[in-house]
C-alpha cells in the first residue's frame, strides 16, 4: 500500500502546485527561438511602423505590382537594428515609414531591366541588400503620420536624391541629417545616391535571396 500511495501523494501535490501557480501567473508565450540571420516578418515584432509598400503596388517606377502582398520580410538582426532606430524616432516625436524590405532576386532582375545603372539599382549578378535581407527603404513621418520633405519621392533617380545634393532648403538637409544620423548610429549605413537606403553594416556577407513569402 505504501507503495501505491506514494506516488499518488507526489502527483497531487504537483497537481496543486500547478494549479495553484495558475491562478496568479500567466502562462508565459511561445517564444520561438529564431537565428539572428532568419527571415522574419516585421509585423510580428513591432507595431510601431507606418508602411507604404511601394512594390505592392503599381506607384513605382517598374509600374507594376510585384509583390502579392505588403509585408516587409528581413534578417532578424535587420529587424532589430530597424526597431532600435524607430524608438529613438518616436522619442524625438517620428516614426518610421517603410518602402521596401527584402527583396527576392527576381524582382532585383525586373528592376535592372528598366534601370542598368548601378548607382540606382544593384546588378542582380551580384545581388543587392535588399536580396541578401539586410536593406530598406524609407523616410520619416510625423505625430500627424505626415512624411517628412526630403527633397525627392522615392525612388527618384537623379542626382537631387543625393546626400552630397547641396541645393536644398535648411528643412529639408535637416531632415536627411536627421534620418542619416540616427540610422548609423542603429548599425546602418547610408547609400550616398538614395537617401531613403539603408543597408545593415553587418549583411554584406548574407547570402542573396529569392524566396517568396506567403500571403495570407
Ligand atoms: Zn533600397
Amino acid at each position: 500500500m505504501i507503495f501505491n500511495i506514494k506516488p499518488i501523494f507526489v502527483f497531487c501535490a504537483i497537481l496543486c502546485v500547478y494549479s495553484c501557480k495558475s491562478q496568479t501567473v500567466t502562462a508565459p508565450k511561445k517564444v520561438e527561438i529564431v537565428s539572428d540571420t532568419a527571415f522574419v516578418n516585421l509585423k510580428d515584432y513591432s507595431q510601431d511602423f507606418v508602411y507604404d509598400m511601394k512594390y505592392a503596388t503599381s506607384d513605382n517606377f517598374l509600374k507594376a505590382k510585384v509583390y502579392d502582398c505588403a509585408e516587409c520580410f528581413l534578417r532578424l538582426k535587420t529587424i532589430k537594428a530597424l526597431i532600435s532606430a524607430n524608438a529613438d524616432f518616436i522619442k524625438m516625436g517620428y516614426k518610421i515609414k517603410i518602402f521596401d524590405c527584402y527583396r527576392p532576386l527576381d524582382i532585383q532582375k525586373r528592376m535592372w531591366k528598366i534601370v542598368p545603372n548601378p548607382s540606382y539599382v544593384a546588378d542582380p549578378s551580384k545581388g543587392s541588400i535588399h536580396n541578401r535581407g539586410g536593406a530598406v527603404d524609407i523616410t520619416l513621418v510625423d505625430a500627424n503620420g505626415k512624411a517628412l520633405d526630403m527633397g525627392t519621392s522615392f525612388d527618384f533617380f537623379g542626382i537631387e536624391a543625393s546626400h552630397n545634393y547641396q541645393n536644398l532648403s535648411q528643412e529639408i538637409k535637416n531632415n536627411r541629417e536627421l534620418l542619416k544620423t540616427t540610422m548609423i548610429q542603429n548599425g546602418f549605413n547610408p547609400l550616398d545616391s538614395e537617401w531613403w537606403h539603408y543597408n545593415l553594416k553587418t549583411a554584406s556577407n548574407d547570402k542573396v535571396s529569392n524566396t517568396k513569402w506567403k500571403c495570407d
